[in-house]
């Protein structure tokens, strides 16, 4: 193998990012090879996957799903070696061999081990918002000390990451931006009205107009409670408050995302919707390589269109707006509660509505930590989801 092959381990790989990931790596054999592939419990999809890349590894959360995906590997010629559990989802993130980490496994479930390849001072394709809602002081402070190179997978932080100067992380004053203009597709119920809302099925909540993604950020969409946890995860990767980030409604997704310069110049990033563009990015920095997607065609496109949030229909940003200007642990509360309520959504056991409620009744009853390590953090995310499920069967049962 030449010395200039980056060895690429994808957390979350069988998810829509991971399956994304393999898609644009498998486009440039001399430059990208797979180390090391992860999953829940997808087996057949996992099983796909190794026979198609051979990595050296791959990790099931627990050994039931690793045992049904040794069976079904039986009599193949492949050689990876199949583990499970948190030791080894660690283990193959900061593994010496490794360089590049893709963190796409969805949720807090992804912190620990995405924390373990920030401190093993790998590069880190960062698409699992989730771990640094939780934890953001704590992630940036462990990237900073092991020197890991932290490139945003989100589109829009992708977005702004190539709009800013690569020296950006002492904050935006130094570097004369005034503002960041962050983009919303506004979801699939942007134009529907709010009193038909209560009705919403999960089927309908996971049909994204504009992008292809996991059940989960799909409803994160719906609810714009996406938007505030991009808002959090922009605050700490661009080291900036909220309040100089703002939500623009861009219904086309062409824009990912804009800085506006004191000078008044806006600087965008434009693309098809497609995560293969921010994905091919974070793997080339600072080079570019082809990602498969094709041309932004802007004729047929035509109109660009621009419109503000209405919050009293997508009131879950002013939440995580809240939950960072509060600060410490409660984005931990903002992000576990709200992992709860779509989990309960997604099995019609909680409104649309709900969602919102659940996580606004979770945040009046809590009582903020300091964030002062990561198991305080991870024992909060437990208390919190607790705390959730109680209110959920007390207070939010759903008749049906
Ligand atoms: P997904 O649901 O399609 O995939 C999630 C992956 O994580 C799967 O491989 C699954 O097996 C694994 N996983 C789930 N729970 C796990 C657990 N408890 N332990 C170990 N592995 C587990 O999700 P996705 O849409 O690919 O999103 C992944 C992350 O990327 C999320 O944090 C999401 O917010 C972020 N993201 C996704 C997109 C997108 O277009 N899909 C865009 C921006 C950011
Ligand atoms: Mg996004």
């Amino acid at each position: 193998m030449s010395a200039d092959v980056k060895l690429v381990t994808v957390l979350g790989s069988t998810g829509s990012i991971g399956v994304s990931t393999l898609d644009v790596v498998a486009r440039h054999p001399q430059q990208f090879q797979i180390f090391a592939l992860t999953a829940n419990s997808n087996v057949k999809g996992m099983a796909r996957q190794i026979r198609e890349v051979s990595p050296r590894y791959a990790v099931m959360r627990n050994e039931a799903a690793a045992d049904q995906l040794r069976q079904l590997l039986k009599g193949s010629s492949h050689k990876t070696e199949v583990l499970s559990g948190e030791t080894a989802l660690a283990q193959v993130a900061e593994h010496s061999d490794v360089d590049y980490v893709m963190a796409a496994i969805v949720g807090a479930a992804g912190l620990l081990p995405t924390l373990a390849a920030v401190r093993a001072g790998k590069r880190i394709l960062l698409a699992n918002k989730e771990a640094l809602v939780m934890c953001g002081a704590l992630f940036m402070e462990a990237v900073q000390h092991s020197g890991a190179e932290l490139l945003p997978i989100d589109s829009e932080h992708n977005a702004i990451f190539q709009c800013l100067p690569v020296q950006h992380r002492n904050g935006l004053e130094p570097i004369g931006v005034r503002r960041i203009i962050l983009t919303a597709s506004g979801g699939p119920f942007r134009d529907k009205p709010f009193s038909e809302f209560e009705r919403i099925t999960p089927q309908q909540a996971c049909a994204h107009p504009n992008w292809s993604m996991g059940q989960k950020i799909s409803v994160d969409s719906a609810t714009m409670m996406n938007k505030g946890l991009e808002l959090i995860e922009a605050c700490w990767l661009f080291n900036c408050s909220h309040e100089q980030v703002d939500v623009l409604v861009h219904r086309q997704s062409v824009i990912h995302s804009m800085v506006e310069y004191l000078d008044g110049s806006v600087l965008a990033q434009m693309g098809n919707p497609d995560m293969r563009i921010p994905i091919a990015y974070g793997l080339s920095w600072p080079r570019r390589i082809d990602s498969g997607v094709s041309s932004l065609n802007l004729a047929e496109i035509a109109q660009l269109d621009f419109e503000p949030l209405d919050n009293n229909k997508f009131p879950c940003l002013s939440l995580a707006a809240n939950a960072i200007a509060a600060g410490g642990t409660t984005p931990v509360a903002l992000n576990a509660a709200n992992e709860i309520a779509v989990a309960a959504f997604l099995e019609e056991r909680l409104t649309f509505t709900g969602i919102y409620q659940l996580v606004d009744a979770v945040l009046q009853q809590y009582q903020q930590q300091t964030t002062s390590s990561v198991e305080l953090v991870m024992a909060e995310d437990q208390r919190v989801r607790e705390l959730a499920n109680t209110l959920l069967k007390t207070q939010f049962a759903r008749a049906f």
